[in-house]
């Protein structure tokens, strides 16, 4: 949906009156426009009518699952999915399925940090149609709708940091991605000072999908700035 002034459009389906009101007023306060949903079946109607930038999905709602609605939506669409959980046990659920959630917060979650993790979610590049549903490079294929990477037709099996990661760099094959927009698309709020988490990850995807991982062909680093993947 177009809000008239430009403002993005958030679906929030949440059924405990005290989360959705109070999303409702911060998330408003933030610049967002705010659609409440407090069962899967209005969350359906104000999807296809309105079509979000932003799904804020609970997991426990009266008429079913967040997690099938999320399953749902990511197969619908592209409009991304933060899951929102009440318990740690739930969160581990949503990470297991492989549900197609862009994040997940869990309750009590403070409004700044869920608003930190919209913002990156909604920054991210997301995949756009057709021809730029895949990309090439070297022997390998990184499908992003169907989430998969292959060499010559073989699953890479890649985590899903290290699917994002990968995926940020694919979409801008051939540029500089610099560590900054590598944190602040995956591991918001983390300082830049603190980028082992980054460095672990590069140095995985490259174990991964290069031939030598010690002389990269294809995931470079450009020293004092970023990386670059090289088709
Ligand atoms: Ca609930």
């Amino acid at each position: 949906m177009v809000d008239p002034e430009g403002r993005q459009v958030i679906l929030v389906v949440e059924d405990e009156e005290s989360y959705q009101d109070a999303l409702s007023v911060g998330l408003t306060v933030e610049g967002f426009v705010v659609l409440a949903a407090k069962t899967l079946a209005e969350a359906r109607l104000l999807l296809t009518s309105s079509h979000p930038d932003l799904v804020l999905l609970d997991v426990m709602l009266p008429d079913g699952s967040g997690v099938d609605f999320c399953r749902e939506v990511t197969a619908q669409s592209r409009t991304p999915v933060i899951m929102v959980s009440a318990r740690s046990s739930e969160v581990d659920v949503v990470l297991g399925l492989e549900i197609g959630a862009a994040d997940y917060v869990t309750k009590p979650y403070r409004l700044r940090e869920l608003v930190a993790r919209m913002r990156a979610v909604l920054r991210r590049p997301a995949p756009s149609n057709s021809e730029d549903d895949a990309v090439n490079f070297g022997d390998i294929t990184m499908d992003f709708v169907r989430r998969t990477v292959t060499r010559r037709g073989v699953d890479i099996d890649l985590s899903r940091k290290e699917f994002d990661l990968l995926a940020l760099f694919a979409s801008r094959l051939g540029q500089v991605v610099t560590r900054e927009t590598c944190l602040d698309a995956l591991w918001w709020g983390l300082q830049l000072s603190d980028t082992r988490t980054l460095d672990t990850h590069v140095k995985r995807l490259r174990q991964k999908i290069e031939q030598d991982p010690a002389n990269p062909r294809h995931l470079v680093t450009i020293r004092g700035v970023g990386f670059r993947l090289d088709a």
